[in-house]
């Protein structure tokens, strides 16, 4: 039976919008020195990506124009480590997420994939799957990466990899049986027909 994910959150929007990541990121004290975007790999892969805007739209209450641009950190906190005022963006945009996901305003290709990775980890424990990486998705990391990783998929199948799995062994089945009961816990799977 196909596995349903719902898309489920456990906050309010105004629990989201008091949330102590937000208010601690520091936006109220961003002085618009853009180191954190200098640093910042999603900046450099992304046209539309700058967390110096990220700051500056917070600093203006303009939340809601931020509503896809949250989706392209990587939370790598690059940001947080160059910050002269030891500001957070990334801890802006988990706060962020969680607000629009409470308020319902994502796009059709977030929530798509939010499904997918939820399925995936609830299957097989693994968020991202090797058989997601396509060559359209590598070339959006750019020509080098596209260069290292294109054809991986081939030389994953001659080597014998199963096509679902990320990993040379399979996760033991105690620690998918605490994954899955703590999605099922927070109300990011349907409970009847995960299998
Ligand atoms: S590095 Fe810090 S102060 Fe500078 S723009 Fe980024 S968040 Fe603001
Ligand atoms: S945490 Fe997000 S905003 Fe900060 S540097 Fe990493 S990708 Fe950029």
């Amino acid at each position: 039976m196909a596995t349903r994910i719902r898309l489920g959150t456990s906050r309010s929007s105004k629990e989201c919008l008091t949330d102590s990541r937000l208010s601690g990121s520091g936006f109220e004290k961003c002085m618009q020195c853009g180191r954190c975007t200098a640093s910042c790999p999603a900046a450099y892969a992304f046209d539309d990506y700058l967390p110096r805007v990220v700051m500056s739209r917070l600093a203006l209450g303009l939340t809601d124009s931020l509503i896809d641009a949250v989706w392209r950190c990587g939370q790598c906190y690059s940001c947080r480590a160059r910050c002269p005022r030891n500001n957070s963006v990334g801890e802006a945009v988990l706060a962020l997420r969680e607000k629009f996901l409470a308020e319902g305003k994502i796009s059709s290709e977030i929530k798509a994939a939010r499904t997918l990775i939820l399925k995936n980890l609830y299957r097989r424990g693994e968020t991202f799957l090797p058989q997601m990486m396509t060559d359209d998705l590598l070339r959006e990391f750019g020509p080098a990466t596209y260069g290292r990783c294109a054809g991986n998929l081939e030389r994953r199948a001659r080597l014998g990899y199963e096509k679902e799995d990320a990993r040379a062994c399979r996760i033991p089945e105690g620690a998918m049986a605490e994954i899955r009961h703590i999605l099922n816990a927070t109300g990011c799977s349907d409970s009847d027909d995960q299998k």
